[in-house]
């Protein structure tokens, strides 16, 4: 591996990973009846997801980007939720998909969810790629989710530790000292 070495393992390679986010696209496709879809990614994390998830759908759809600071480089959230970058198309009337990396405690997506409900889109549904169990409190239910786990901290495929290991193509987990 280029980065220091850590104790990790992998969790999802690869090829489980493009698996279901072929699956995601499909479903996500199908449920859009045809309509035109707003995909909001969320900076950095989902980048990557974003990226795959887009190309192996078939609707039409635009995408923008919000960013969200939470964590900032630290493994335990802050407690506060800032907007650092906001959309910058009219989602109005619009169908829109927040496509997220993780949901961990749930207070980032939960934030989002309602800052995007005020602008009154037309549908409002939520994708995440990992859903885990360990720490939830924010009650919010994804309507995708690429994979559930119970816990542990993940790096790789767009997500980081300490900003690095987002281009790891795996997603892996750290492993317990
Ligand atoms: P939440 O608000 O507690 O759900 O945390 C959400 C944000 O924290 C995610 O969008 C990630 O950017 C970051 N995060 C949470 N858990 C992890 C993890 O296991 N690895 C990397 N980033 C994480
Ligand atoms: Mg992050």
């Amino acid at each position: 591996m280029i980065y220091p070495k850590i104790e990790s393992r992998t969790l999802f390679s690869r090829t489980e990973i493009a698996e279901r986010v072929s699956a995601l696209a499909k479903q996500i496709s199908d449920d859009a009846q045809g309509e035109e879809l707003v995909l909001v990614g969320v900076l950095n994390g989902a980048f990557i997801f974003l990226a795959d998830l887009v190309r192996a759908m078939e609707a039409v759809i635009t995408v923008d980007f919000v960013r969200l600071a939470s964590y900032g480089t630290e493994m335990t959230t802050s407690g506060e939720v800032k907007i650092t970058k906001d959309l910058e198309v009219d989602i109005c009337g619009k169908h829109v998909v927040i496509v997220e990396d993780i949901c961990d405690t749930g207070r980032s997506v939960k934030f989002l969810y309602d800052h995007l409900k005020m602008q009154d889109p037309a549908s409002l549904k939520l994708c995440v790629l990992l859903w885990k169990h360990e720490r939830e409190q924010f009650s919010i239910r994804p309507d995708y989710v690429g994979f559930e786990f119970e816990k542990g901290f993940i790096l790789g495929y767009g997500l980081d530790y300490h900003e690095q290991y987002r281009n790891l193509p795996d997603i892996l987990v750290l492993e317990e000292p």
